[in-house]
């Protein structure tokens, strides 16, 4: 797959890539492309993933940002947790009370997908809904202008079929070569790493723009080819989805699953906390995604997780998931 993409990225640019390591061929991308100035930029999605994206790149790129969600309750509740990241920065003395204003300033949400023809890259961070996701990317092809990056934080979703919703012509990548994935990892304002995803279609130059952006905003990229889970999401899950597993067959109790791991392994938190951290319908979106695409029974979503989404136990954002918050 990956020499895949390298033989389309390379078929786009002059040069002849040679057989590359992901390390080696992100830096040659940053050799052989020039990296787009992101003077605007466009989030869809004001929930835990958009915010922070939005807030993270007026804070640290300095841009301005459109934060568009059909739901006038997510912006609501979106910025009122923005000024408390931005109150608490205050508090703690990391920032002065007029930086503070200076960020808040640059957020303008709406509920008008229009309002993103003026951005140079827009960063979608809606529900891991496959249907969802092409939708809104066949939209922003007719939105936005024609240099507009477009960015996706899918967690397992290809990024060649997102592309591949931007146009009813494959051979037409005038839209499809702009479609790049930005995974950011969660909580945006602490987290380094971005996983950067390219699809068939991407370009060398939306390749070089993503990273080059990513790195304003002060973050760490990785390179992850296009495959379902790609990194994080195919080793993270798995793990999460076998702590369910674990409880639904009486292996353990959640507090002695979670302990266990963090106790023993010293992450921050066990799997089932950092599940309902993440969201049970996100958890669950993915291990979807990794059982039909992958084919491999391995990946099986724990019935308990597909119960507790039934429930409409979702974790930390609906109040109740493993734990109650
Ligand atoms: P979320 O449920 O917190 O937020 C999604 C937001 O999208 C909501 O505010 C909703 O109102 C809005 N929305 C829904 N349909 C919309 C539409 N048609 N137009 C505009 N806005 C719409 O979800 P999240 O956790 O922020 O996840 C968003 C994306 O980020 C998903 O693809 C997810 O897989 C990915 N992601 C999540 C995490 C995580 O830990 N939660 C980490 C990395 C990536």
């Amino acid at each position: 797959m990956f020499a895949l993409i390298q033989r389309c990225c390379a078929r786009q640019a002059p040069q002849q890539l040679p057989r590359l390591s992901n390390r080696q061929f992100s830096a040659s991308v940053r050799q052989h492309a020039e990296a787009a100035e992101i003077k605007k930029l466009g989030v869809i999605g004001a929930g835990q993933m958009g915010l922070g994206i939005a807030l993270v790149a007026a804070q640290k790129a300095g841009v301005p940002v459109t934060l568009v969600d059909n739901s006038q309750a997510s912006i609501d509740k979106g910025m009122k947790f923005a000024d408390k990241l931005l109150s608490k920065d205050v508090s703690k003395q990391r920032i002065s009370q007029d930086d503070a204003d200076a960020v808040r300033s640059k957020l303008s949400p709406t509920t008008d997908m229009d309002s993103l023809s003026e951005v140079d890259m827009v960063i979608e961070a809606v529900p891991e809904i496959v249907d969802l996701k092409t939708k809104i990317f066949s939209q922003l092809a007719s939105i936005c202008r024609s240099h507009t990056i477009l960015a996706t934080n899918t967690s397992s979703i290809s990024i060649t079929r997102i592309a591949a919703s931007t146009t009813k012509d494959p051979n037409d990548l005038s839209a499809s070569s702009r479609v790049i994935s930005t995974h950011f990892m969660n909580p945006v304002p602490i987290q380094k790493g971005v996983e950067i995803i390219t699809g068939l279609q991407t370009s060398q130059a939306t390749l070089a723009t993503a990273i080059a952006f990513c790195k304003a905003m002060g973050k760490i990229p990785s390179i992850s080819a296009d495959s379902p889970g790609f990194l994080a999401n195919r080793i993270l899950m798995p793990y999460i989805n076998e702590a369910i597993i674990c409880l639904e067959t009486g292996v353990g109790t959640k507090e002695d699953i979670d302990a266990i791991m963090k106790n023993g392994t010293n992450v921050p938190m066990g799997p089932l906390a950092l599940a309902d951290f993440i969201g049970l319908d996100t958890c669950l979106a993915i291990m979807k995604v990794l059982h039909q695409e992958m084919g491999d029974s391995k990946y099986r979503p724990s019935v308990l997780l597909g119960k507790m989404v039934d429930a409409g136990w979702l974790g930390k954002k609906s109040g109740k998931g493993f734990y109650d918050y």
